[in-house]
């Protein structure tokens, strides 16, 4: 495997953050055997990576992804447990105060969108599927507020259905850094993950690349140095500042 050139055109030039997708020359083959290596490498950091959100069961993991988008989990695991006890069930949500559901989800950001989305959506949860979240990634994504990363995560996470791969911010970068896709729409980067890993390790596979996010690959000056993946990686060492 060698470097594509897409390096820059000298070594004095600085190499941009924004510089994405890396790739190497390899087959299909050879990317598919290095990403169970990267995989196998991640697990033994990450070992049994399960969502950092807390829940019971999967429309309270389901609300919790809700809530957590553009917010951290540690804020959404302090909101989730008062709010559950007051609304246990979709019927509670779609019964809700709005101004008061607003409120006791205001510190998640974002939050008249995200009640008008879990209220709509526990009314099509009791409406549609007599009070249960479906298991159906085309049912899951029917309902309002509910994308496929959403799904992808009910579905792994609480489930236990391999339907694809949960494609966030952290995957995003990640899958472009670690070559497996140069695509930018989140959709066409999990066809490109569901053709480089195994349907058994697509559930693994989003949960251990955000976490290798979170810790070692982070946005501005990944930790390329101390990271287990490096020399499998052909973005290691670019996006570091000079
Ligand atoms: S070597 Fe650097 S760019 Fe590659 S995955 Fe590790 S931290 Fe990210």
């Amino acid at each position: 495997m060698g470097r594509k050139a897409r390096l820059p055109k000298s070594s004095a030039e600085p190499v941009s953050r924004k510089l994405t997708a890396m790739q190497w020359d390899e087959t299909p083959a050879q990317r598919r055997h290095r990403a169970t290596k990267i995989l196998a490498a991640l697990r033994t950091e990450f070992p049994g990576a399960q969502t950092a959100l807390h829940h019971q069961n999967p429309f309270q993991l389901l609300i919790a992804t809700i809530l957590s988008a553009q917010c951290t989990d540690e804020r959404v695991n302090m909101v989730t447990p008062g709010l559950f006890r007051r609304y246990p069930g979709p019927e509670h949500f779609a019964a809700a105060n709005q101004v008061e559901l607003e409120q006791e989800i205001r510190s998640t950001g974002f939050f008249r969108m995200k009640t008008r989305n879990i209220m709509a959506c526990s009314s099509a949860i009791v409406e549609r599927h007599e009070g249960e979240v479906p298991r159906v990634m085309e049912e899951l994504v029917a309902l309002p507020g509910v994308g496929r990363k959403t799904a992808n995560v009910v579905l792994g996470q609480a489930v236990g259905v391999a339907a694809g791969v949960v494609v966030d911010t952290h995957v995003h970068r990640l899958a472009q850094r670690l070559g497996f896709s140069s695509a930018q729409n989140p959709g066409e980067i999990e066809k490109d993950l569901m053709e480089v890993f195994p349907q058994e390790n697509w559930i693994e596979v989003g949960r251990s690349l955000i976490l290798h996010g979170r810790k070692t690959c982070v946005a501005r000056n990944p930790r390329c140095p101390v990271c287990l993946v490096h020399e499998l990686c052909p973005s290691a060492g670019l996006f570091t500042s000079r």
